[in-house]
């Protein structure tokens, strides 16, 4: 085994996947030197990403049930929006959290530069700091950690602050009176929650036949339906064209067989058409370091690139392109690295929209278990017989495994409804320790809370949920 604590490394980015690494090292032994433009580690996660879009999804939250409770008979007042406030909540948010970050890397002991990195060779950087001065380090080893951007399309680049990206959304300059919405992936549909709540009228659009491409259609249907009351419009099967500046907005042309209307004016556009990753990092045609056909650095199990002293990891390796994903791939190279022995190979990595509702997946989905031929059994609970729902009327949720029908293992779980996000953790750990669907019903639940809905759904694979009634064959 290595002797981790004679070692030097350099960690270029400090997102979620940069600091976990640096961060362990550290925790390791190793001397560890950490580069990004940023005054504190974070990352787009913690800047511009996870972190503000949730602080702002927890206020529009707020907004939705504050005009919900009427039905409870409570009545609020519409609600004033002070967005200068609103903003600097968010910051408050963001500087607290990265603050904190540059404290535990400063306990650590890491050397933080803020600055860039470019390459000279496979152990050796020029560090440019945004002071303005300039080094050449050698480091034992390299982990690239500098994530990604968001996608472009020609065709849509305007150069005007009515076209938004997700940065530029979150920096909340305004709300428009209209907006549109270009993808219906989860970040577009965060953020059109987002500016829906605070009074804007929003159309998404997408040009595939449903939301959130590659989530079971079941889970995403409660959602759909409640999008279709908070949005003024959701345009599937249809594209963008073309966009164009005018005195009052931005004219947008649409293309596809259910286009009604071919142009819209909107006060503003956000495109949110996924993410590119950053691997075009300058000298890196020094190294052996070798780029996949997306984009994305190719490493191997232990995210080692091609070449031996560079590691990769986080978005610019490849999907999902998620923090919890890229800071155990960080987790995993440095162990790696220190000679442990290790691969990334997880059985689940969960995904969850921050909608309202909530979707939240992990391991095998009903969709990809049809790509592959893969028989699978189905066992789904209603949330209208789950007595915790009912009570924050919110029935309109649903938790299902995904079951081997020879071996009985759970496979995969899928969740639609409040507070999915929290309830997919313990899929995970039912994927990972390779349960059984009798281990998930035996398991006693708290009640009344949201998380029976796991068990019972379990309990509906045998046919015997208390709360669901199933007839007998005759
Ligand atoms: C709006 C939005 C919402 C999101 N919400 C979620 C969510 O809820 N949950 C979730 O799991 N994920 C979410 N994500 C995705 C998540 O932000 C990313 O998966 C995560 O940040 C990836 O981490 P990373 O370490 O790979 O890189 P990043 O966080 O992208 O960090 C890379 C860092 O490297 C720096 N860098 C790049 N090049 C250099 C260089 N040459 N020298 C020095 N530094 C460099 C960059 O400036 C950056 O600071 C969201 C993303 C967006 C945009």
């Amino acid at each position: 085994m290595t002797d981790a604590s004679n070692l030097h490394i350099a960690v270029i980015g400090a997102g979620p996947s940069g600091y976990a690494a640096a961060f362990l090292a550290a925790d390791l032994g190793m001397k560890v030197t950490l580069i990004d433009p940023e005054l504190n580690p974070g990352g787009v996660c913690l800047y511009r990403g996870c972190i503000p879009s949730k602080a702002l999804l927890h206020v529009a939250k707020l907004i939705d049930e504050s005009r919900y409770a009427k039905n409870w008979g409570i009545e609020y007042a519409d609600p004033r929006i002070d967005l200068a406030r609103l903003r600097s909540w968010k910051e408050g948010v963001v500087k607290k959290l990265t603050g904190g970050l540059g404290v535990l890397s400063k306990q650590r002991k890491v050397e933080y530069i803020q600055g860039r990195a470019a390459f000279e060779n496979s152990n050796t950087l020029r560090v440019s700091r945004t002071d303005g001065t300039e080094d050449s380090l050698t480091f034992d080893r390299i982990i690239l950690a500098t994530g990604s951007r968001p996608a472009i399309i020609p065709s849509l680049k305007l150069e005007t602050p009515r076209m938004m990206d997700s940065t530029s959304a979150l920096d909340l300059s305004d709300v428009p009176g209209s907006l549109l919405v270009v993808g219906g992936g989860y970040i577009g549909l965060e953020l059109g929650t987002v500016y829906a709540a605070l009074g804007a009228k929003v159309s998404v659009v997408e040009m595939l036949p449903g939301l959130l491409p590659g989530a079971d259609r079941d889970l995403v249907l409660p959602l759909h339906k409640r999008m279709e009351k908070i949005f003024d419009s959701i345009l599937l099967n249809t594209t963008v064209g073309g966009v164009k500046e005018e005195a009052n907005g931005i004219r947008v042309t649409f293309d596809g067989s259910e286009v009604k209307e071919r142009e819209m004016l909107f006060d503003k556009v956000l495109v949110s058409v996924g993410r590119k990753p950053n691997s075009e990092i300058p000298g890196l045609e020094k190294t052996q370091v070798k780029i996949g056909p997306r984009g994305f650095i190719q490493v191997n199990k232990q995210l080692q690139t091609d070449d031996p002293a560079i590691y990769a990891i986080g978005d610019v390796v490849g999907e999902p392109m998620l923090a919890h994903k890229a800071s155990h791939e960080g987790r995993t190279a440095v162990e790696a690295i220190a000679g442990h022995k290790v691969a990334f190979e997880p059985n689940a990595i969960p995904a969850v929209v921050f909608t309202d509702p909530e979707i939240a997946w992990c391991g095998l989905t009903e969709t990809q278990a049809q790509k592959e031929n893969r028989e699978i059994k189905v066992a789904k609970f209603p949330w209208g017989a789950s007595g915790r729902a009912i009570t924050l009327d919110r029935p309109e949720g649903m938790t299902k495994l995904i079951v081997d029908p020879q071996t009985e293992r759970v496979l995969g779980v899928g969740i639609v409804g409040a507070g999915a996000g929290e309830l997919i953790a313990e899929g995970v750990l039912a994927i990972e320790m390779g349960a059984l669907v009798k281990d998930v019903a035996l398991t006693i639940h708290p009640h009344p809370t949201l998380s029976e809905t796991v068990m019972e759904s379990a309990e509906v694979f045998f046919g015997t949920s208390t709360h669901v009634y199933r007839p007998k064959r005759p």
